[in-house]
């Protein structure tokens, strides 16, 4: 039975319901006849495909004087891109640990160097789409700020200091040792709890962050990408690709009743449901790309933390979620997976290899309508419209070796793709795709993009031997 169309109602973001006015690209290109080929065709519109379609778009890149057609099953956004979190945000230096342990203890198994790499390349990441932003002056709510990651036990307390410096003592030895690090570390508890407002805090990391309307982020690159006046792009939704076959030098994609287009190249952004489109395949790319579902929710803070005293820093708590401000609505709160299963709200078969966002679940919405009031001190009590207002889900894809999978796909000549951002997308893809959309241009990796990103037949089968990792 083929996946689309999807035999379900996906739940409804807030930046879904806050995008509705007639700026939004809802059903744009619903039904328009597809061309019949082109130079390009991008196959999903969430922030990868869209922002690659942006960069090959600008005058100069690849796709000038070029047909670029960009499709997708559903609307701009509905997927991952439309329903997270809204961080923008680098990772820990906590983390970097994890990206160079061995690929059997369930690490990255990257290099130190590698691993560095791909941190400063998420704070590039960043950096760039603040100056993107400002550039084409967005109207994305995007905002730059910092991060509080906030340690309540006295183990990761300990550990903050010591891995700060194993952190900087490992950039000494890369090409980076020059580069600024943006973070602290307070681990005087008393400090720790008034900076976070969290009576359990023993120690917190300051680091940089961001966040922007995620939904309203990819509308607007989608927006700039169609208006070119360098390339001829166009954007189909509500057109879902069934399956592709090699069709001369491209590919022929058959979009069911919508009917079929070629391209010269065709580039696949379908993320968590890459997997559809490779039912035979045995080089270990479908296994490769696991649907993970996720949940995130809304939260209108009563009048005690409103005004000047509302939060004014990202979060990342211990065993708590990750939160973000919108200007107006509140916040944004989103559960770490690894956080529900050890806190015993969701099994990890309710998680991976799950593609239905039709439904939430119930513990998660007990945990988020309770998280501020037991974390923040003095939250208070809730009027009604205050507190837990909205709850929804989304699919992300996680990948087994824990790196997105970027560029030429083995054996399928002009066949491209981008995915498996570790629930970690909006940190990483703008940049990624600039350097993708250099690729296209050139015919050659860029080699200001982590190498360890590309899909290679090795990477393939190193990672098919931990295939059991998220079972
Ligand atoms: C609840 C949740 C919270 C998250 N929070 C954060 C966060 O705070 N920070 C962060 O960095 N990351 C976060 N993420 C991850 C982030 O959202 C993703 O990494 C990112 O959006 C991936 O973008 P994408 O464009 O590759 O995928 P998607 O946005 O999923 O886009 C893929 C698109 O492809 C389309 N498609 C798929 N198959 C086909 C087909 N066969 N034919 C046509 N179209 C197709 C889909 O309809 C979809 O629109 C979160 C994800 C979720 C679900």
């Amino acid at each position: 039975m083929p996946f689309w169309p999807q035999p379900y109602e996906s739940t409804t973001s807030h930046w879904q319901q806050t995008n509705r006015g007639p700026t939004s690209l809802w059903n744009h290109g619903h039904d328009a006849p597809l061309p019949k080929e082109a130079d390009y065709v991008i196959v999903g519109a969430g922030v990868t495909g869209v922002s690659l379609a942006y960069h090959l778009t600008r005058p100069g890149a690849a796709g000038e004087g070029k047909s670029v057609v960009i499709l997708d099953a559903k609307d701009v956004g509905s997927g991952a891109s439309g329903r997270n979190g809204g961080h923008v945000s680098p990772r820990s230096f906590m983390y970097l640990s994890e990206l160079w342990a061995p690929l059997e203890h369930g690490g990255g198994g990257l290099s130190m160097e590698q691993a560095v790499q791909a941190w400063f390349f998420e704070l590039d990441n960043l950096n760039y789409i603040e100056r993107l932003v400002k550039a084409e002056g967005l109207d994305v709510d995007f905002w730059r700020g910092e991060r509080y990651e906030v340690f309540t036990s006295p183990e990761k307390a300990a550990h903050t200091r010591r891995a700060y410096e194993e952190f900087k003592a490992a950039i000494a030895k890369t090409q980076y040792a020059d580069r600024h690090l943006p973070w602290t570390v307070v681990d005087d508890p008393a400090k720790a709890k008034e900076l976070s407002r969290n009576d359990r805090a023993l120690a917190l990391n300051i680091g940089p962050a961001g966040s922007w309307h995620p939904h309203r982020g990819v509308t607007a690159l989608l927006r700039l990408a169609l208006a070119s006046k360098s390339s001829e792009c166009s954007f189909f939704s509500w057109c879902p690709v069934q399956s592709f076959t090699r069709d001369g030098e491209g590919w022929a994609l058959d979009c069911g009743p919508r009917s079929v287009i070629c391209g010269r190249e065709v580039i696949l952004a379908t993320n968590a449901y890459t997997r559809h489109l490779f039912p035979d395949d045995t080089s270990g790319l479908k296994d490769h790309i696991v649907p993970t579902f996720a949940q995130a929710g809304r939260v209108v803070p009563p009048a005690s933390y409103a005004g000047a005293c509302a939060l004014d820093h990202t979060y990342a708590v211990e065993l708590g979620p990750y939160l973000i401000q919108t200007p107006h609505s509140g916040l944004v709160l989103g559960p770490y997976i690894d956080v529900l299963e050890k806190r015993g709200i969701h099994t990890r078969d309710q998680v991976f290899y799950q593609d239905d966002d039709s439904k939430v679940t119930e513990g998660v919405r007990q945990w988020l309508q309770s998280y501020c009031k037991d974390d923040f001190t003095g939250w208070g009590d809730e009027a009604q419209g205050e507190g837990l207002v909205h709850h929804w889900s989304g699919i992300l894809a996680m990948s087994l070796d824990a790196q997105p999978l970027v560029g030429p796909v083995p054996d399928h000549p002009g066949l491209w793709l981008a995915a498996g951002y570790n629930g970690h997308g909006m940190a990483m893809i703008v940049n990624m795709t600039r350097s993708f959309a250099r690729h296209l241009q050139t015919g050659q990796w860029d080699s200001y993009m982590p190498a360890h990103y590309a899909i290679t037949p090795e990477r393939l089968a190193r990672a098919q031997k931990h295939a059991d990792k998220l079972k």
